[in-house]
């Protein structure tokens, strides 16, 4: 008997989240050029979702958020185009697919965009194609594609060390409500690491302590968001500030609106603030939006699970 689940489509709907660093800490470069990383990621509600159509070819086409410019590319080297190559390599699939990405997560924004497009594509084509790869198949090809990719297929909250790739889920309880202020231009995360470099020299920095916060990850363990807006913490702050100076007045706005934490998402400049609870999260948004110290001020809630089927 074939049940309704196995029906075959000719089109699959995957939701992936954007995520926030609570906290990054990096070490110098190592000789292949990669940072080494301790971080603490949580998965956000801000979502991209990814429609993948059988098709000829591998094609994929963006609908951006507003207020963003047109800066996402459509050509191979969208990382959901290399995501669908990479599966239909691995699986030996000669069928196609159009992916077409509706974006929420900004670009180049910190909130790992492209990587939450990437294994939202894997997702999605495993089932349209059948490929039948298994969880551990589709985290190594992740890895593969990016230092985030992993983590957008995984979600909810996890220490990633390496370079950010090698997860620990991490116990987090209850729900966290976070402001992100989006600036109208990204930052480029490589830039961003080699002016942490380059404020860095002559300083004596080591590897990262393997070992994430202790009171971070004792507030998430307890739902405590005062516990962990204190403890948030980026290392990488520094270089975007310095990058992008108006960063100081979006991140004093939320501070002054009584965020109980602000960091810069990852590489930047996305800042997040994080409130008590919903509707001071809508107050701190409406501050960060009256003030104008950001393109566009959305309030979301975390954790939330990895990228996943929804229709
Ligand atoms: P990360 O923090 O993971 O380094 P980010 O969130 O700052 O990344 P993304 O939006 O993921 O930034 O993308 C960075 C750059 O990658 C963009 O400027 C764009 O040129 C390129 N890119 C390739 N594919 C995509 C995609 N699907 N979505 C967004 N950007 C993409």
């Amino acid at each position: 008997m074939t049940s309704a689940l196995s029906i075959p489509t000719d089109w699959v709907r995957v939701r992936a989240p954007g995520k926030v660093n609570l906290s990054l800490r990096a070490g110098p470069p190592g000789p292949d050029g990669y940072h080494p990383v301790v971080t603490v990621y949580q998965a956000v509600s801000l979502y991209e979702d990814i429609v993948a159509t059988l098709d000829d070819g591998i094609t994929v086409s963006v609908t951006l958020a507003g207020g963003q410019a047109d800066t996402v590319p459509t050509d191979e080297s969208n990382l959901a185009v290399r995501a669908a190559r990479l599966l239909a390599d691995h699986a030996g699939i000669t069928d196609g697919a159009h992916l077409h990405i509706d974006k929420r997560v900004p670009v180049a924004g910190g909130m790992a965009g492209g990587s939450a497009d990437a294994a939202g594509t894997l997702v999605a084509l495993d089932e349209l194609w059948g490929t039948g790869a298994s969880r551990d198949d589709l985290l190594e090809l992740a890895a593969l594609l990016g230092a985030d990719v992993p983590f957008a297929l995984v979600g909810h909250t996890a220490v990633g060390t390496g370079r950010g790739d090698v997860l620990t889920p991490a116990m987090a309880v209850g729900e966290f409500h976070w402001v992100f202020a989006i600036a109208a231009e990204g930052l480029s995360t490589p830039e961003v690491f080699d002016t942490l470099d380059t404020l860095r020299a002559g300083d004596d920095v080591g590897p990262p302590d393997p070992e994430p916060d202790i009171d971070l990850m004792h507030a998430l363990r307890t739902g405590d968001p005062h516990g962990l807006g204190a403890a948030v913490h980026n290392d990488l702050q520094g270089a975007a500030v310095h990058l992008r100076p108006a960063l100081e007045r979006t991140i004093a706005t939320a501070h002054d609106a009584g965020a109980l934490g602000v960091v810069v998402s990852g590489s930047g400049p996305t800042v997040a603030a994080l409130g008590r609870n919903r509707a001071h999260a809508q107050v701190i948004a409406a501050s960060l939006t009256l003030a104008g110290v950001a393109e566009r001020v959305v309030t979301a809630t975390a954790p939330v699970p990895g990228a996943q089927l929804i229709c």
